[in-house]
C-alpha cells in the first residue's frame, strides 16, 4: 500500500501552523500498531481553530488535523483489534500532538480506540463526534450528581451549536424539560423546538453582568459558552443544582462569586472529553447508542467533503454553523 492519499496537514510556515489539503503516503503516518481506513471525521469548534490558525491547536508540526475519526481496521499489530473492526477515536491529542482524522488512512495507538457500538453506523458516530460525546459526558455529569427530570428545567447554552444541539435532544429524550439558550432564536428556534426544547432563552438574557444570586431557575445547566453566560447560569441555578461547564465559545473568562456555592450548594462540574478515561468514553458511547434519537441526529447533521473544510473553519468560529458537520474524507 504505497500509493498516495488525501489529508489536511498543518505545516510550519514562517513560524506559524498553516493547514492545506495535500497528498501524503503511508510513509507520512506515525509508527503505531493499528492501521485504519478512515471513512469519516467531523468538524468541531476546535477544528475550526486549528484549520484557521486562530489558536495554536497543533502543537507539533507537521501534523494531520482533525480531532475525530471513524473507520475500519486494515491491519493491527495489537491482538485486541482485527481487520474489519469498526472503530472511532475522539481527542486523545489528535490534531494537537498526534496525527488526526482528516486523512484517508491513519495509524493509531490501541489505547485511544473505542469500538463503534453495534447499533451505530460509522457516519452516525461522526454525526455525534467529539461534540456529541461531550454532550453525553455533560448529561452524565448531571445524572451522576443526582439531577432528575423531577428537579426542574435544564438550561443548555450555545444550544444551536454542535454540543448544545445534541445536549438538547439527549436531555429531552431522557424526560428533562429543556430550555435552550441561543443567539439565533429567529433562525434556529424551530430547529431547537424540533429537538425537544420546551422554551427558548435569548442569549442576551444571560450574556450580561449578573448579580451574585438571581432567581432560582435551573436544576441543571449544560454550558458550552463560558464567561458571562456561565456566570449568569450559575447565579440562576437552583438549590443543590449542577452546572456542567464544557465550553468557551463566548470566552474563557469566569467572573462569579462564591454565593451560589455556599448558600445554594450549587456544583460546578467541569467536563473534559480529550483525556477522559476509556471507561468514561465507552460508557458515554454506549449511552449515546441507547438514547440518541436517530431522526434528530439526521436532522442536526450534514455531510461535507474534506475539500470544503478550509471554507467552513471561519464559519464555525463565527457561530454560523448549526448542529454538526460530518466530514467525508473520501
Ligand atoms: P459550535 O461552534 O458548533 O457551537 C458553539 C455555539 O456557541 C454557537 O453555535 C453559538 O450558539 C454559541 N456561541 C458562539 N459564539 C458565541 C459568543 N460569542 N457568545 C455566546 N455564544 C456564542 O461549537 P461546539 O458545539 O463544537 O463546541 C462548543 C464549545 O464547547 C466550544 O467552546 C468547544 O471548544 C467546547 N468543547 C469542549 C470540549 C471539552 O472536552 N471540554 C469538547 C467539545 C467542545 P447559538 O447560536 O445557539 O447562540
Amino acid at each position: 500500500m504505497t500509493e498516495s492519499f488525501s489529508a489536511i496537514v498543518a505545516e510550519d510556515v514562517d513560524g506559524k501552523p498553516v493547514a492545506t489539503l495535500k497528498q501524503i503516503s503511508n510513509a507520512d503516518l506515525p509508527d503505531l500498531p493499528v492501521l485504519v481506513e478512515v471513512a469519516y471525521s467531523t468538524m468541531n469548534y476546535k477544528d475550526g481553530l486549528a484549520l484557521s490558525g486562530a489558536a495554536p491547536i497543533c502543537r507539533k508540526l507537521p501534523l494531520i488535523c482533525g480531532i475525530d475519526l471513524a473507520g475500519t481496521v486494515l491491519e493491527s499489530a495489537d491482538p485486541a483489534f482485527s481487520p474489519g473492526d469498526q472503530i472511532l477515536v475522539n481527542g486523545f491529542g489528535l490534531s494537537e500532538v498526534h496525527n488526526g482524522g482528516y486523512t484517508q488512512r491513519q495509524r493509531l495507538d490501541p489505547g485511544w480506540i473505542v469500538r463503534v457500538p453495534e447499533s451505530m453506523s460509522l457516519s452516525e458516530t461522526m454525526a455525534l463526534g467529539t461534540a456529541g460525546y461531550t454532550s453525553m459526558l455533560c448529561v452524565q455529569g448531571l445524572q451522576d450528581q443526582g439531577v432528575t427530570p423531577e428537579d426542574g428545567p435544564i438550561l443548555v447554552t450555545g444550544a444551536a451549536g454542535g454540543v448544545g444541539s445534541v445536549a438538547v435532544s439527549l436531555l429531552a429524550g431522557l424526560g428533562y424539560e429543556v430550555h435552550a439558550s441561543t443567539g439565533r432564536i429567529d433562525e434556529q428556534g424551530e430547529f431547537l423546538r424540533g429537538l425537544g426544547a420546551s422554551a427558548l432563552v435569548p442569549r442576551e438574557d444571560l450574556a450580561r453582568d449578573c448579580k451574585p444570586l438571581e432567581r432560582e431557575l435551573w436544576a441543571g445547566v449544560v454550558d458550552t459558552v463560558g464567561d458571562k453566560v456561565l456566570a449568569t447560569a450559575i447565579a440562576q441555578t437552583k438549590y443543590e443544582g449542577v452546572v456542567a461547564a464544557c465550553g468557551l465559545a463566548g470566552g474563557a473568562g469566569l467572573s462569579s462569586s462564591v454565593m451560589p456555592f455556599i448558600l445554594r450548594g450549587v456544583t460546578l462540574r467541569g467536563v473534559d472529553s480529550v483525556m477522559a478515561s476509556q471507561a468514561r468514553r465507552q460508557r458515554a458511547w454506549d449511552a449515546l447508542a441507547a438514547t440518541m434519537n436517530r431522526e434528530h441526529l439526521a436532522s442536526l447533521s450534514e455531510t461535507v467533503p474534506m475539500s470544503e473544510l478550509m471554507e467552513m473553519a471561519p464559519k464555525i468560529l463565527a457561530g454560523q454553523i448549526a448542529g454538526r458537520l460530518i466530514v467525508d474524507v473520501n
